[in-house]
């Protein structure tokens, strides 16, 4: 399989999925994460219209954003730390992996600094496993409230990575639960709060992710296969 084989299987998935569960396509957009992936490989997947990828590394995006077209919307996926926010808040399109308050003070801070907005998704640990980054659901409202009255910094949505599992119907719940967040702040109505993205769903489980209401979907092995990590890049 070819990446362009991968792409159309992808596309035609999430045209099949949004047909069968009244979902309009054009609201549901595929985000292609080439983490680790080469320059040819992201060109290919370009060159076959796709124009949102997904980076979890501030250097690794940062290398591979002079090689490509200017007119590619650039995904921070990957947990940030505080001290690399000055590099990408003015380069990608959306932060997805908001995590704390201090990280969105600083997101504010050299926001405003090189005067652009940054549009930015909390990232929620829906599943509460112990491993992963995000916001508890308890302490999620509370920080918007807080990131809300930043200057230089809007929150769009919610963002979740749901667990690995072989059976990606276990995973439906939480996509539900983040949905059901999402719809519980929308009705808060706060000042320079929206809610229209969800990003849930990867390589594994994004069918189910759309059933359930996802508007981004991020999908890397199912694109440019499996991801090989060497020693020195983890
Ligand atoms: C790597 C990654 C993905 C894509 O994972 P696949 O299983 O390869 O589709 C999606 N979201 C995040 C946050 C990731 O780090």
């Amino acid at each position: 399989m070819t990446i362009i084989d991968n792409l159309n299987c992808v596309q035609q998935d999430i045209k099949n999925t949004c047909k069968s569960h009244n979902r309009n396509e054009i609201d549901v957009t595929l985000i292609a994460v080439s983490k680790t992936k080469p320059i040819d490989m992201i060109k290919q997947a370009y060159d076959a219209g796709i124009r949102d990828f997904g980076e979890n590394k501030v250097q690794e995006l940062m290398d591979k954003i002079p090689s490509l077209p200017n007119d590619i919307r650039w995904h921070m996926i990957g947990h940030l730390q505080k001290n690399k926010v000055k590099y990408i808040v003015d380069k990608a399109y959306l932060i997805h992996s908001v995590d704390s308050l201090e990280l969105a003070l600083e997101i504010s801070k050299e926001a405003k600094k090189k005067q652009v907005i940054a549009d930015i998704l909390l990232e929620v640990n829906i599943s509460q496993e112990s491993s992963k980054f995000g916001l508890s659901k308890e302490k999620l409202i509370p920080v918007i409230e807080e990131i809300a009255k930043l200057d230089g910094i809007r929150i769009k949505g919610l963002m979740t990575v749901a667990p690995y599992t072989e059976n990606a119907e276990e995973n439906r719940v939480y996509f539900h639960n983040l949905r059901q967040l999402s719809v519980d702040i929308k009705e808060k109505n706060i000042d320079n709060v929206s809610m229209n993205i969800l990003s849930m769903g990867m390589s594994g489980d994004y069918r189910i992710a759309i059933e359930e209401g996802a508007t981004y979907i991020r999908v890397g092995s199912g694109i440019f296969g499996e991801r090989y990590y060497h020693n020195t890049s983890i």
